[in-house]
Order: C-alpha cells, then structure tokens, then sequence
C-alpha cells in the first residue's frame, strides 16, 4: 500500500523563503498570516490527508461508484471522509469568511490541495468542483443567489459542479444544444443532455448545484450566445433547504481508466428549473472564472500525484535489493545492493524530485500573485499580478500535469514489474494522473491559449510580467560568482525563450497555422525557463545556510544542479522543434495518415 506525509518542510520552504510572506501579510484581511498561524494549518491538513483521505484512496478504486435508479453512492468510508473533511472547515480554506469560510490566502489552500491531490485524487474532485462553483457564484452572482447558495457551499452541506460539455460538444463550446427557456416568473427551464459532469450525483451533500450552459432562444451563434444557469438538485424553500426534486437527474455513470471514486455522470436536464447567472449571452466569461481557478487546481493535480509518486519510489528503491553498483559494490552486508545506487533509477528518482519541488515553488509564486490580483488596494499592482497569472495559468494546467503523468509512470518504472502489479498501487497513481492532462481544456488547448491570447493579448503585456522580472533576476546576480552554476544556464534558456517567441509572434502573425504548431513545444519551453528561474531562485535561498545540519539546503542545490545540468537543456531541442516550424505537419496529406 502507498505511504504519503505531505512534505511540510519544503512546503515551509517555498511559503517564508521563496514566496514572499511580507507581500502576502500587506495585503488587506490578512495581516495576522504569521508562520505561527499558518503551522497549524498545514499540520492539521496533513493530518487528515494522511490519516482519512489516504486510507479510502485505494478501497475508492477497487469500489469505484454506483448508480442503481439515478441514485449514486460513493466508496465505503467516502460519507464520513466528507463529513470530517466539511466539520473541519476544509472546504471554505480560502473562501471569505463572509460566506462563512476560513478566509486563509489562496497560496495556503493551493498548499493544502496538493496534499489532498496526494492522498486522493478523486475524493479531492468534490469539494475541487464545489469550490469552483462557489468561485463563478460569488463573482457572478446576484445577492439573493450569493446569500442562498454560497454559505451552504463552503460549508460542504452542498456541492456543486460545472455542466459545460455534451456529447457533440466538447472543446469546442459554440456547439452546445443545451436549451434555456425563461418562464414568467423570472426562472429559466433548461433541457439538455450532459456528458463526463464529475460529483454530478453523489451521496455526500444534501443538495447539489449545477452551473449548467445552456442558450436561450435568441442567442446569437457560437460561443457567444452562451448563458450560464444555477440548476439545484433539489429546489431551495423558502427557507433554504433541500425542497422538490428538479429535473436534473444522473442517467448513467461513466465507466473510466482512474479517479474511479470521482463520480463522472451523464445527466440529463428536462425541463429543469434554473436560474440566470450573471448576464445573458455572456455565461463563458462567468464559466471562465470558474476554469481558470480550476486549471491551476488542475495543474496542483499533476503535482500532488508527482510527490506521492516521488515518496514511494524512493522508499522502494532504498529497500529493492538487485545488482551490484556499477562503480563497485555498496552494500557489503547484504545479497545485492539497494537500487537506489544504479544511475538510471537515481536519474528517474530525481527527475521526478525536480518537477516536483519545482512545480511546487511555481505554485506557492503564482498563488502569492493571485491573492495579490483579488486583494491588493492599488489598480495597477492589482492588474499586474494578474497578468502573470493569466499568463502561467495554461502552463501551470499543461506542464504540472504533464509532468503529474511523466512522474507516475516513471514512479511505477522504479518499481519494475511490482509497479505494474496493483498490489504497490503505483499503477492506480499513472491511471489518476492520465485524465488531468484531458480535462479544463486538453493540454493541446492550454498551449492554444498560451501562444493565441495570452501571447498577443495587449500588445505582449501577459508576456512581460514574467520576461521583466526575470530579466531583472538574471542581471542583478550575473556577478555572483556562487550563482554562476544556476545564473548561467537560466539565462541561457531565457534567450531561447526570447528567441523562440519573437518567432512564434512573427510567424503566427502570417499564418496562424505556424503557431498552433509551435503551441506545445512552446509552452513546454516557458514551462522549463519557468522552472529555471524557480530553481535559481530556491538555490539563492539554499547558498544562505551553508552551515545547515538538516542537510535540507544541501539537497536543494543538489537538486537545483540537476535541474539545470540534466533537465533544462530539453530547451535546446524544444527551440529546434520550434524553429523547424509547421511545414512537415501542413504539408502532409490527409488522406495519407
Ligand atoms: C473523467 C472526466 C471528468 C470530466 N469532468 C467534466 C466536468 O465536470 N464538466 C464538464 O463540463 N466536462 C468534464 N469533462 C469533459 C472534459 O473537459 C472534455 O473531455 C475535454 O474538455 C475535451 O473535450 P472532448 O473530450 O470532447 O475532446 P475534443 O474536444 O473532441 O478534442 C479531441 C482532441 O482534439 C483536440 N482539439 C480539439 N479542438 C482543437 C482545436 N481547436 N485545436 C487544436 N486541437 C483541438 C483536443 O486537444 C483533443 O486532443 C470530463 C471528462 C472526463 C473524462
């Protein structure tokens, strides 16, 4: 069985000596966010993640969920999880305590998510969907609607979801069918059928509420004739709780490769009662608000599972006793040596350690400019942090779980052929992490994103909140002598990097072909320079212990090492794919593949 402790002395790291506590604690609201708060919190969470969550993680794959008559149950022991998780406040960590929640920066609660990605994904998939949902609610939301829904989300007595996509319909959400009629009393009957709606149906809240996209009658064409609607489960009386059963019902769950434990509903919404969000027509930019909080929540996915993966292979690689070292013999004592001493397991060990680490301090960086981008009292710092979170958002979403997959599979790789056996349950961690890479926009899309909006958005203001900060870092230590090692190689990528979007943005301009098929390889690269700079910067951090005893600081130059010397040269051949352009991809007939 898996073992996992959440790595609490790393996440301190990348919390006080990475992010930038000070900025965090200027912001209004949360002044009192001192280290001595914050402890807490994170012990508290790693104690449930690691004594509740992670004990159901392999009985909810073996279980999985099921329906008998639209009814769905969860695993055994999934109810009383969700009820320990919701009685500690878990849910509404972030969520303003105006609406009954802990009001805990979003740095803290992505922190927190990555232990929940860890110990079980898919009970994670939730209280994941309902926070969404509760985000749409409360910028989009009119009062009435805010004052009824949202303390009964945060709280976890109901849940919620996010009804985008349809059989016919998927990437592509112009195509939707989903009908919204008004009726005279100011609400709206929706009628549709739903496909892959995860937490659609399911045994662990009162009430569930869908945000549902559906068109009205005169909605203009395509993506902007879209609206989004509050359809509950069960209609709210009067006074607020659970009434008649609406329309929208469960026909059916999907049988899928992991997050078995998530229920992935189709539903069918008949003449179902439901309520406008927001404007007409302009549902996406409210459904948005929910899958941008939901991408990087999906990116923390990918990281979770590269840790928990990261845990276990290291633990059987310090066990696994086969062959002797290749320079000699290390474990004189015993029959072979453990593992962990061959170079190519010790190259998967800290490739996996990297991303991990790594994906980590992007996060905590990220967040700290997001609670910067949704409090701070100044316009234009406001708008600043938001511009890098817009632009890390489809890197986060892309890379993190790329990685999340990349892990898993070389997490089972240590194992051997143990790893592919489920006794070890490193193959159920490679089956979770596959759909991360899928869902909130394909990894193809993000990278669509990357270099069709956000790239060109503003005339490259997005691009600039990451390439002057970074620029500034690489000058103000390019005389640092014991930063050479990692200075050298960041500046390196970053000209590649620069090089790289000249010619995506020049090339693109022409003929948007050549930037869609630059996209991903694109984003890859701005997800290693990324990476770089974080690394850098965590090796600064670590050259200011040289005396430490732990031998924490120690392992993070080590692993800063590794990172710049075996990892970040992919961006040399990353560029050449780029440069290549997208000639061989046009050229080749469609009736030859
Ligand atoms: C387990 C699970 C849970 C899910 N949960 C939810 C949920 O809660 N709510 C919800 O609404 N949906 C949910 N989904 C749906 C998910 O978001 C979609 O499957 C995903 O967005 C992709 O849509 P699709 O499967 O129709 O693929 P398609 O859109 O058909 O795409 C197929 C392929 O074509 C590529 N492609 C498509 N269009 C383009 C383009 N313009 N340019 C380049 N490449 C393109 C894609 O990248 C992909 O590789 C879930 C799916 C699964 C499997």
């Amino acid at each position: 069985m898996p073992t996992y402790k959440a790595p609490l002395r790393d996440m301190r790291f990348v919390l006080n000596e990475l992010a930038d506590p000070e900025r965090l604690r200027a912001l209004p609201g949360f002044e009192e966010m001192t280290a001595d708060l914050i402890d807490p919190v994170l012990e508290e969470a790693a104690k449930i993640c690691e004594e509740v969550l992670l004990p159901l993680n392999r009985s909810g794959d073996e279980e999985g969920c099921t329906i008998e008559n639209g009814v769905v149950r969860t695993p055994k022991g999934f109810k009383e999880a969700y009820q320990a998780f919701s009685d500690g406040g878990w849910g509404g960590l972030s969520s303003d305590p105006e609406d009954g929640g802990q009001g805990l920066p979003q740095t803290i609660g992505m922190v927190v998510e990555e232990m929940i990605c860890s110990a079980n994904l898919a009970f994670g998939m939730y209280p994941g969907l309902t926070h969404g949902a509760y985000a749409a609610i409360k910028k989009h939301g009119n009062a009435e609607q805010k004052a009824l829904y949202l303390p009964k989300m945060v709280n976890g007595e109901w849940s919620g979801t996010m009804c985008l996509t349809e059989p016919q319909c998927g990437t592509d959400l112009g195509l939707i069918r989903t009908k919204a009629v008004p009726s005279d009393d100011g609400s709206y009957r929706i009628t549709g059928n739903k496909i892959f709606i995860s937490a659609g149906e399911h045994d662990l809240a009162a009430n569930i509420i869908h945000l549902v996209l559906a068109k009205l009658p005169d909605a203009p064409p395509g993506t902007r004739g879209i609206s989004l609607f509050i359809v509950p489960k069960f209609l709210p009386t009067e006074d607020g709780k659970p009434g008649q059963r609406n329309g929208a019902v469960c026909t059916a769950l999907e049988h899928k490769m992991g997050i078995k434990a998530s229920a992935t509903c189709a539903m069918s919404f008949d003449d179902a009662k439901g309520w406008l969000v927001g404007k007409p027509h302009q549902g996406l930019r409210a459904m948005f608000t929910m899958m941008n909080a939901a991408r990087l929540g999906v990116g923390v996915q990918g990281l979770g599972l590269a840790e928990v993966s990261y845990q276990n292979a290291v633990a059987y690689a310090r066990d696994r006793l086969q062959g002797r070292g290749i320079d000699g013999v290390k474990a004189k004592d015993k029959p072979a040596d453990p593992i962990l001493v061959h170079p190519d397991v010790r190259r998967m060990l800290l490739t996996m350690r990297a991303q991990a680490e790594g994906c980590r301090a992007l996060c905590a960086i990220t967040a700290t400019e997001l609670d910067v981008a949704t409090r701070h009292p100044d316009a234009q710092v406001k708008q600043d942090a938001d511009d890098f979170v817009q632009l890390m958002t489809p890197i986060i979403k892309a890379m993190f779980t790329d990685f999340g997959w990349d892990a898993t599979a070389m997490g089972m790789q240590v194992f051997g052929g143990h790893g592919y056996i489920r006794d070890h349950g490193m193959e159920q961690f490679v089956r979770d992490a596959r759909i991360a890479q899928l869902y909130e926009g394909t990894n193809g899309i993000q990278a669509l994103d990357l270099v069709g909006r956000k790239m060109p958005q503003h005339a490259g203001r997005y691009l600039r909140s990451f390439f002057h900060p970074v620029l500034a870092y690489i000058e103000q230590h390019e005389e640092n002598e014991a930063m050479a090692e990692f200075i050298l190689p960041l500046s390196k990528a970053f000209g590649r990097l620069q090089q790289a979007t000249a010619e995506v943005a020049r090339r693109g301009f022409t003929d948007p072909f050549e930037a869609g098929a630059a996209a991903t390889e694109y984003l890859r690269l701005f997800g290693l320079t990324a990476l770089a700079w974080m690394w850098a910067r965590m090796a600064e951090a670590a050259l200011k212990h040289p005396d430490d005893e732990t031998g924490f600081y120690k392992a993070k130059l080590a692993t800063a090492r590794f990172y710049m010397q075996r990892m970040l040269p992919q961006t040399s051949a990353l560029v050449a794919c780029i440069m290549a352009g997208g000639e061989t991809l046009k050229q080749f007939e469609d009736a030859a593949f």
